[in-house]
């Protein structure tokens, strides 16, 4: 499904259009909710930090998404 989407800068994820963002932050939230997947090892990957992954079966450290792996 095709969202149109405006260009955010990280300075602007909180500015005005509050309304959208928390409409994006619903999107993200359930993303999070659903389970992520190593790419390597298709195991469960855990968010340590901003973009930063941790494989819980390889143990591989890889950047993803901010929110959510792609
Ligand atoms: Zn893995």
């Amino acid at each position: 499904m095709a969202v149109k989407r405006k260009k955010i800068g990280s300075a602007g994820r909180f500015g005005p259009g509050y309304g959208k963002v928390k409409h994006r932050l619903n999107e993200i939230e359930k993303k999070q909710r659903k389970r992520q997947s190593c790419p390597f090892c298709n195991g469960r990957a855990k968010r340590t930090a901003n973009a930063i992954w941790l494989c819980n079966k390889c143990g591989k450290n890889f950047a993803g998404g901010t929110f959510y792996l792609e």
